[in-house]
């Protein structure tokens, strides 16, 4: 059986209540924003991406607890990766939250797994993972750099 105390387990807890990585990016030179109406969350994400690689992340918005803490978690997760790299640990969570099935190699990310039995908070978990893929791969995300 599944309930509100499965899905906010001590990682989502702590990500909520001291998130990573929050706030404008100053040197971000690319920006995405997500948008989850039925909850009412927002979330911004900022890239400065060097070359291929996420050399800093950051992310800002409001939400529910669920949406911030993934969001928080997300720019962890893949702060120094490829752009290949973050969408497979985006699989890797999409099919966490979708499924419930959590691989023991990424147990923050698994932290999402009862998520799976409230359908209507995957888009919560999943949305700064969206804006996060956004601002990598979407012409539009690309910043003009400020000083050159
Ligand atoms: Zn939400």
């Amino acid at each position: 059986m599944s309930d509100l105390t499965d899905l906010y387990q001590q990682v989502i807890l702590d990500h909520n209540r001291r998130p990573r990585n929050r706030g404008v990016l100053p040197k971000a030179n690319r920006v995405a924003h997500g948008d989850n109406p039925t909850c009412g969350d927002q979330c911004s994400v900022y890239l400065r991406v060097e070359g291929d690689r996420i050399a800093e992340i950051s992310f800002d918005g409001q939400g529910c607890a669920i949406s911030q803490a993934s969001a928080s978690l997300m720019t962890t997760q893949i702060k120094g990766k490829t752009a290949l790299e973050a969408r497979a640990l985006f699989e890797s969570f999409h099919h966490i939250v979708t499924s419930g099935e959590a691989p023991e190699d990424i147990s923050d990310l698994a932290a999402f797994a009862g998520v799976h039995a409230f359908p209507a908070r995957i888009k919560c978990a999943t949305l700064g993972w969206h804006a996060a893929l956004e601002a990598l791969s979407s012409p539009a995300a690309v910043l003009p750099t400020s000083s050159s």
